[in-house]
């Protein structure tokens, strides 16, 4: 699950990391109130779960609360890389000195968390991790020791923070790692991280992703879910259970079980097709989840073509084909659908299906072959 930056710098804030004072606004005359309240320059700022919003005109400044308001109006009116701009933040400005890079993430590859830190921050950090990675330095923490004093201390002396601000430097490590590990996210990210002309240090910026295999035990921060900002797909499939990830291309896939449908990704894309998504629709999956997963494969326009993809274990396939039938009536699809069922009911399931008009596949790649051919038809 994505945060918005300001949900973002309220948890950091709650570790002990300074923020900017400010708060966020649905309409422009709030922003005009908070402006006021606030007083001086502000900066008005989209909240959408998306990076780039610099760049994107997403980010102004305002000298006054009238500027504020108008700015607001602007913003409030964007679409930022294809989302609405609901809310935004007004926050007062910052006089910038110096933008760090700092963020946390894991390492799978290291089997650790790994803190990766930047002299060169800002808007840029991509392009630098593209272009000169030796510019990020990376520390791997051991999560059962977490962050030691001295690492802090390394990553300052990699990005050659000047010794003045060591100390704060490290308090905004151990209150990151600390915010990383708690609240269980996979990344705890500040960008920039600001050395003010007042010298001091101030997250501008904050970003987080949590694990949404933990959120369950974060009540508190589920409800931080921000389901206008979702792909509206997601926010349906979790509603009936579905594991369901967007993708970008056009064969919609409906499997039972995470690695049968990691596979069956892998398998369309062998025989030159792309996946539109990946589903899992579960073991045990009856009727109406398999309608409610369909419905939501075909909200995609670009899908061409549904490769159903069951071995029947504790899901039952007859109870796999009910659901597809159940579906085709609701949504009458009028693209090709290839299905291969094996295991229990198969026999069954195939009857059901068998006017269905569907084609058939006995083997995996058969109908990974036929799903592609389908699609480019
Ligand atoms: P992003 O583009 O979505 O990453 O949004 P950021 O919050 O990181 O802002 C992008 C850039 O806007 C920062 O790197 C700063 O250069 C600039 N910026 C953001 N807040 C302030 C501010 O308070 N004062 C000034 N002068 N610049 C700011
Ligand atoms: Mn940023």
């Amino acid at each position: 699950m994505k945060l918005h930056e300001y949900q973002s710098k309220q948890i950091f804030s709650r570790y002990g990391i300074p923020i900017p004072k400010g708060r966020v606004a649905a309409t422009a005359s709030e922003a005009k109130q908070i402006a006021e309240e606030l007083g001086g320059m502000v900066v008005v700022k989209s909240q959408v779960l998306v990076g780039g919003r610099g760049k994107a005109g997403g980010i102004r400044l305002a000298k006054t609360s009238k500027e504020a308001e108008e700015v607001a109006t602007q913003i409030l009116g964007m679409e930022i890389k294809g989302l609405p701009v609901r809310k935004v933040l007004v926050d007062s400005a910052a006089n910038i000195d110096q933008e760090i890079y700092l963020g946390i993430t894991n390492d799978r590859a290291a089997r650790r968390p790994v803190f990766m830190a930047s002299a060169a921050g800002g808007v840029e950090i991509e392009e630098v991790a593209r272009l000169t990675p030796e510019k990020i330095i990376k520390v791997h923490i051991d999560p059962l020791l977490g962050l030691r004093d001295y690492q802090a201390r390394d990553i300052a002396i990699g990005i050659d923070l000047p010794k003045e601000y060591w100390k704060q430097f490290a308090d905004i490590c151990r209150g990151l790692w600390r915010a990383y590990m708690e609240c269980d996210a996979t990344l705890a990210e500040i960008n920039p991280l600001v050395i003010l002309k007042e010298k001091s240090l101030i997250a501008l910026d904050g970003k987080m992703l949590l694990d949404d295999n933990a959120l369950f035990r974060h009540p508190d921060l589920s409800e931080m879910r921000d389901v206008d900002e979702e792909a509206s797909a997601e926010t349906e499939a979790r509603k009936y259970g579905l594991s369901f990830i967007k993708l970008d291309g056009n064969i919609g896939c409906m499997v039972n079980g995470a690695g049968l449908a990691m596979t069956t990704m892998d398998i369309v894309k062998l025989f030159g097709g792309e996946p539109a998504n990946f589903l899992d629709i579960g073991g045990g999956a009856g009727a109406d989840k398999v309608a409610a997963a369909m419905r939501i494969i075909l909200t995609d326009k670009n899908v061409k073509a549904i490769l159903f993809n069951v071995f029947g274990g504790i899901t039952r396939c007859d109870e796999v084909a009910k659901g597809i039938l159940a579906a085709l009536k609701d949504v009458k699809p009028n693209i090709p659908m290839v299905v291969r069922l094996v295991g229990t009911n198969a026999e069954e399931g195939r009857k059901l299906l068998a006017d269905a008009q569907m084609i058939t596949a006995e083997t995996l790649a058969d109908a990974a072959r036929k799903s592609v051919a389908a699609a480019k038809a």
